[in-house]
Order: C-alpha cells, then sequence, then structure tokens
C-alpha cells in the first residue's frame, strides 16, 4: 500500500489537462509558481475521480508518457515515443546525463543496424573487430564482429538530444518517488511526485528506465502489498581508464577466476591509446582490490591510470553494479512497462546491457502507443509488451545454464576447453562444435559430467546477434 505522506500533492505549475501537454523541444522545464497547500488523498493510493479532475486542472503537468531514467534505454523509450506523437516527458535523476559513466562503452555494428542507429562520429571513441577471449592459461580464441567503442556519456546525451528534437520535454534533477493510481475504478494513468519542480506528472503511461535502480518495481504494489518486483542479484564491476594500452582493436575478455570470481576482466580500447580496463565480479567487497591485484600482475602495472574526460578529480576507479537475475518477473503492469536493466534485461555471460535496453525501449514504445490509441492503458493491453521481448530476445535460462557450467569448471579445464576451441570461435556451426566437443571428451571424458556442451553455447550466445553487445 502507498504510504499516505507520500500521496500529498504539492502543486507547482499551472497548466490545464487539455493543454499540459510538455512544450516540444525544451531542455528543461521552469516553474516558480506559488506553493499551495496540498490536498489529502485517502483510500489505499488511488486518487478519486473528482480529487483528480481537480487537481490536474490546478497544476499537474500530464502527459502520454513519463520516462523514469535517461540513460540508453530511456533516451530511446522517449526518442521512439516522441516519434510516434506521443506526449513525452523524461525525467532524470542526475543534473547531467551520461555521467557518472558506469559502462565498458562497447556496442556491435549488429546493435546498430537492428536499432537503426547511425552513430555521429563524435559518440564513437574506436571502431574495433570483436572479442578475444583470454583463458586462465593464456590461451587467445576469437569472436570477431565489427562494433565500437563508444565515449558513452556522449552516445546518451545524442540518444536524448534527438528525442528532445522530436518532441520531448526533458526534466534534469527529477528523481521519481512515488507514484498512484489515478482514475478510481477504471484506471486513467500515474500521479508521479518526487524531487524537482517539474512535479507533479500525470502520465497515462509510465516507461521505467531507471537502470538498476528499477524504481518502479519498488514503488508499485500488487493486491497482496508484495512490491512489482523483488530486488533482484547484482554483480559489481568496476575500471579504470589507462593510457598507453596496447591493442590491435579487439576487446580483450579475460576468464580469470583467480581475480573476477564468475565473472571476468577487460581491456576495451578507446581512441589515442586510452582504455578501460575492468572487472565484473560476484565477490563484491573484493571488487576494487582484485581489479588492482590484476593490473599489478599483468602488463598493465606499467601503464598509467587517468582520470576519464569525463570526470574533474576524485577517485579514477568508476562503475556500478549489473542485475543478474534474469528478466523481471513482472515487466509491465497497468500503465507501466519496464525495459533494460530495470526489467532485468542483460546478457548473462559478459553482462552486456545496452543493446537489449536500447531494443526493449522500442518494444515499449510500440505498446505504449497502441495502447494510448485504443485508450486502453490495462495490463492485459500492455501485455503485448512480454510478447514483443520474449520472441526477440535469447533464451535467459539456456545461457545461466551455460555461464554456469563455465565457472564449475576449473581453471585447467576452461584453459583445455579453450585450446580445444579453433581461433576464431564465432565461425563454429554445429559440426564444428561437435568436434571441439568430441576432441575435449576424448582428453578429459569426466568434462561430459560438468555440462561442457551448455559452457560452450554460453560463448555463442554472447554474440551480438544474440544481444551479448
Ligand atoms: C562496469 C560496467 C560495465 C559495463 N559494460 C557494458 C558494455 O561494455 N556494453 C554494454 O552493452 N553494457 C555494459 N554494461 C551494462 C550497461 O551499462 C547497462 O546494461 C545499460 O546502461 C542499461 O541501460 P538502462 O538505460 O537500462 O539503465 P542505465 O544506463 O543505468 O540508466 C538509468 C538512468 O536512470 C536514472 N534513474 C535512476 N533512478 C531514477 C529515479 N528514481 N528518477 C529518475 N531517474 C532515475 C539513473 O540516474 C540513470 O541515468 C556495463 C555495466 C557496468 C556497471
Amino acid at each position: 500500500m502507498a504510504d499516505p505522506k507520500q500521496v500529498t500533492l504539492v502543486f507547482q505549475r499551472t497548466n490545464v489537462l487539455a493543454q499540459a501537454a510538455p512544450s516540444h523541444g525544451t531542455r528543461e522545464a521552469h516553474s516558480n509558481e506559488k506553493v499551495r497547500p496540498p490536498p489529502t488523498v485517502a483510500d489505499r493510493g488511488f486518487l478519486c475521480k473528482e480529487l483528480y479532475r481537480s487537481v490536474v486542472a490546478e497544476g499537474v503537468t500530464s502527459c502520454d508518457v513519463l520516462v523514469v531514467g535517461a540513460g540508453p534505454g530511456g533516451g530511446n523509450a522517449a526518442l521512439q515515443c516522441a516519434r510516434r506523437g506521443l506526449s513525452t516527458i523524461i525525467i532524470e535523476d542526475h543534473k547531467e546525463i551520461g555521467t557518472p559513466v558506469h559502462c565498458g562503452e562497447c556496442i556491435s555494428e549488429i546493435a546498430c543496424q537492428n536499432l537503426n542507429l547511425d552513430l555521429p562520429e563524435e559518440v564513437i571513441s574506436k571502431r574495433v573487430h570483436g572479442i578475444r577471449v583470454i583463458f586462465p592459461d593464456g590461451t587467445e580464441k576469437c569472436l570477431s564482429e565489427e562494433g565500437y567503442v563508444l565515449e558513452k556519456h556522449l552516445f546518451e546525451r545524442w540518444i536524448v538530444d534527438e528525442a528532445v528534437a522530436e518532441g520531448a520535454s526533458l526534466h534534469l534533477g527529477h528523481k521519481l518517488q512515488s507514484m498512484d493510481r489515478s482514475g478510481g475504478s477504471e484506471f486513467e494513468g500515474w500521479l508521479c511526485q518526487g524531487k524537482g519542480d517539474g512535479f507533479p506528472i500525470l502520465a497515462k503511461i509510465v516507461i521505467d528506465a531507471s537502470g538498476v535502480a528499477a524504481v518502479c518495481s519498488k514503488l508499485v504494489q500488487l493486491e497482496d502489498e508484495l512490491p512489482l518486483n523483488p530486488q533482484g542479484k547484482v554483480v559489481a564491476g568496476m575500471q579504470y581508464e589507462m593510457v598507453g594500452v596496447p591493442t590491435d582493436g579487439y576487446l580483450d575478455f579475460y576468464i580469470w577466476p583467480e581475480y573476477a570470481e564468475k565473472g571476468y576482466l577487460w581491456m576495451i580500447p578507446k581512441r589515442e591509446g586510452r582504455a578501460n580496463v575492468g572487472l565484473v565480479t560476484e565477490d563484491r567487497p573484493r571488487a576494487k582490490k582484485s581489479l588492482d591485484e590484476f593490473i599489478e600482475n599483468t602488463h598493465f602495472k606499467e601503464l598509467d591510470q587517468v582520470l576519464p574526460p569525463w570526470k574533474e578529480k576524485g577517485n579514477p576507479a568508476f562503475g556500478g553494479t549489473i542485475p543478474i537475475s534474469g528478466p523481471f518477473e513482472n515487466t509491465y503492469f497497468d500503465g507501466l512497462i519496464l525495459v533494460g536493466d530495470a526489467a532485468g534485461f542483460t546478457s548473462p555471460l559478459f553482462e552486456g546491457g545496452s543493446h537489449l535496453a536500447l531494443k526493449s525501449a522500442v518494444f515499449a514504445a510500440e505498446t505504449a502507443a497502441a495502447a494510448i490509441s485504443d485508450g486502453d492503458l490495462s495490463s492485459e493491453r500492455l501485455s503485448e509488451y512480454q510478447r514483443l521481448w520474449s520472441n526477440e530476445f535469447p533464451p535467459y535460462d539456456k545461457i545461466i545454464r551455460g555461464k554456469n557450467a563455465l565457472f564449475d569448471l576449473t581453471d585447467d579445464e576452461m584453459s583445455l576447453m579453450g585450446r580445444c576451441f579453433p581461433d576464431e570461435m564465432g565461425s563454429m556451426g554445429i559440426s564444428g562444435k561437435a568436434m571441439v566437443g568430441v576432441r575435449l571428451l576424448m582428453k578429459r571424458p569426466g568434462l561430459y559430467f560438468k555440462s561442457i556442451v551448455p559452457a560452450m553455447l554460453a560463448f555463442g550466445y554472447s554474440r551480438a546477434k544474440y544481444y551479448g553487445w
């Protein structure tokens, strides 16, 4: 049940419902209206129709779609909604978009094609040729496919700028803190409150693109008063920017459990010899120490750590957490759609999430536009969203099984598997995979019982066409 304190309304703007669509093209909302005493809202967080009408008449900003969060998922959701003619507001907790960066910053060419992204030069840091997997004994095997390392904060700003150019309204420094159903027995939208003078906002549909915070999953409750989705498991990701890093244009992914438990380490090259050197690990408390040890014990020791260009001072390490429980059980609800990390969409083996966030945003906008046009915002109508993403995204359970099987192997077994792979893993067909399996089992028959086949397939599912990056 919603906390009654949270449903108190503070009037800060004077918009009439019919005129209240966000002003197209504005980057920031302005609001210096006098604050009026708040009305009290009772009864399980529902606004009764009369109160709802008066609230709207007196100063709530209304829109078709409110997008929460301006990462890749939110930026693209706002862009796709605005392109479909929906009045769209996008809010972002931070005062600027894209920083602090919490991403290795790579995206595949296949992702860009799939999303019709024509990247401007300034958001591209480096063109790359694929992933090189480095097994514990140093064996190197490639998954070649073209892609980019981005200046991710510039990429995110570019997408949001495109959304604004299409008519979306952006509110920076706005944090969603509560949501209440409006419309009485027939659902008519969400009345959203939070930090920032653009609130309250009444949206027919909210698209939650708040990343790992998954804010709407906490704010919205099911009938049994449980949250829409329980908090999932996360892993820690951390990296440094280093300079003078040698590269042949591949992303180097080290599967070295000694430093990254059930995770991996990376060197992601950027322009002018810069690179992100980092790791993702299930051992969250040791993440920084393990990364420092890895650098100390490898050729990276000779190189300099620098602050990334978007950071002026402070600790050079940057990163964040990544959801690893898979897609949430409820990715839609009455007037609500969850995208990107907020829906648990990340690729399990190497934890890429931008491609999935950007694509789920397309499905969300498509579903929202159709539902609004039909005048049906119900959960049932929005279930279309789940049908779209589940038909498209790779089978999470299968990849998780492969990932678990991989991490059940000892370092020695992983290296043996690496040695049995061809130099180019990306071009293995069914017969190629069978050959690797036979070769492996001949050398170490006991591996049959360690689900070596799913472990091998997990690499295949890390390719771009399966939303790996
Ligand atoms: C260290 C690291 C490395 C990674 N490397 C890669 C990689 O190389 N390639 C890749 O594809 N993926 C990578 N990922 C994953 C990728 O960063 C995420 O999957 C992707 O950013 C998800 O996008 P999103 O839009 O769903 O969420 P986010 O990018 O997290 O954006 C969510 C936004 O919502 C805002 N927000 C949160 N709560 C609120 C609120 N209450 N109100 C308003 N705004 C709010 C946040 O401030 C944030 O800006 C990496 C992740 C980490 C941590």
